[in-house]
């Protein structure tokens, strides 16, 4: 060999040969020809992605996962089967950039869609009289908190002959299983939970219909909709820890919950497992705990300045968007994730400026709870 060829050949790889207890990343764009797991070209697949695939089907209860290089990627990939003149029905509070993507994207390709509140069983007869292309639901609902009865939808989508999605990423896939309880489709962005690190982008439709495990693999290749090798060695890093992370998340955010509902400066809270949540009977059928979120309103007349301002002042909650990382985020809706959303339709929500949202990290609860107990003494 020549130095130029010997610079590109001598590489060997170790994947099999070396007994390495923790799959290489494949950082390849392609294959050579006829190999024995028939990989061709990276958009369409990937051993990372396998990896990644075959854990998250066993989390979800699926047989089969689609990976996607964000949560936005996996929404656009379910939305690509649709065609003109299609319906989706969806939860009136959704997350505020699957709502841009509807309103500024697909409503361009002639695709309807329609919100109601789903937390109302009244509304259920909605599904057989609109015969949607599917039923697209968040539960608990961002950032307020709402639950939607995932068993109860899916039963009324499945009679009308409706698909039931539900975007898992609030919940994730250890405290909440939307295909156990009759979805058809669950969807998360593995950025929040998932990952649990903060540091890639990903995101994930499970099903146990071969028909959409068709259209989604097909998306995945077709529509450029692929994620990195190197993101997927991180998710897949990170879901070795999800059920631990997911346990502290799940009881520092209740202490917390219960802190704040008992603080004077503070006029009501929001957390599925706290004894005053209205829906709590909801919660504890099927979630196994109450997640990271914790919503809350501030007393008195506080202006989003006011409320960033508090929020910025604390220690170990950084003003950020996102959310499900190690560490604890504090989050003003109003102006940052749900800034797009017009200020009628915050406003209908109960979505007003003194509303602040915490994704409660799993740092010592002891921390946390003297952090926020400082800043609200000096808000
Ligand atoms: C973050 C998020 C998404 C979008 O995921 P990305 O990975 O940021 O594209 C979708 N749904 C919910 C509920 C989210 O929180």
């Amino acid at each position: 060999m020549k130095f130029e060829t010997a610079a590109i050949h001598s590489e060997k790889n170790f994947s099999t040969e070396t007994g390495s207890v923790i799959p290489p990343i494949f950082a390849t764009s392609t294959f050579s020809y006829g190999n024995k797991e028939n990989f061709d070209y990276t958009r369409s697949g990937n051993p990372n992605f396998r990896n990644l695939e075959s854990t998250l089907s066993a989390l979800e209860n699926a047989k089969y996962t689609t990976v996607f290089s964000s949560g936005v990627s996996a929404i656009t990939a379910l939305c690509s089967t649709l065609k003109q003149g299609d319906t989706i029905l969806a939860e009136e509070n959704l997350y505020g950039c699957t709502i841009r993507l509807f309103r500024d994207v697909l409503s361009h390709f002639g695709i309807e869609i329609e919100y109601i509140d789903f937390s109302n069983p009244q509304n259920y007869s909605r599904i057989a009289s609109l015969k949607p292309a599917f039923v697209l639901l968040e539960s608990p609902t961002n950032p307020l908190l709402k639950l939607i009865d995932i068993q109860e939808v899916s039963r009324h989508a499945k009679k009308a002959g409706c698909i039931t999605v539900v975007d898992n990423t609030f919940s994730s896939s250890f405290l909440q299983k939307p295909l156990d309880l009759g979805a058809d489709i669950s969807l998360v962005s593995t950025t929040k939970y998932s990952n649990g690190h903060s540091d890639a982008l990903g995101g994930a439709v499970s099903t146990n219909d071969s028909t959409w495990h068709k259209k989604m693999v097909f998306a995945q290749k077709s529509l450029g909709l692929a994620p990195s090798p190197f993101d997927c060695f991180l998710i897949s890093r990170g879901l070795k820890t999800l059920a631990l992370r997911m346990e502290r998340h799940s009881s520092n955010s209740l202490r917390i919950a219960e802190f704040l509902e008992s603080h004077p400066k503070i006029e009501w809270v929001k957390h599925p497992f706290l004894e005053s949540f209205p829906q709590k009977d909801l919660a504890k059928k099927q979630m196994k705990g109450g997640s990271g979120i914790v919503v809350a309103k501030l007393s008195g007349n506080i202006s989003s300045e006011k409320a960033k301002e508090f929020l910025q002042s604390l220690q170990y909650f950084c003003l950020a968007e996102s959310l499900g990382g190690v560490e604890s985020l504090a989050c003003h809706p109003f102006t940052m994730t749900h800034g797009s959303v017009s200020t009628e339709q915050k406003y209908s929500v109960g979505l007003t400026e003194s509303v602040i949202r915490l994704s409660v990290g799993i740092e010592h609860i002891d921390d946390l709870l003297q952090d926020l107990s400082l800043g609200l003494q000096s808000l």
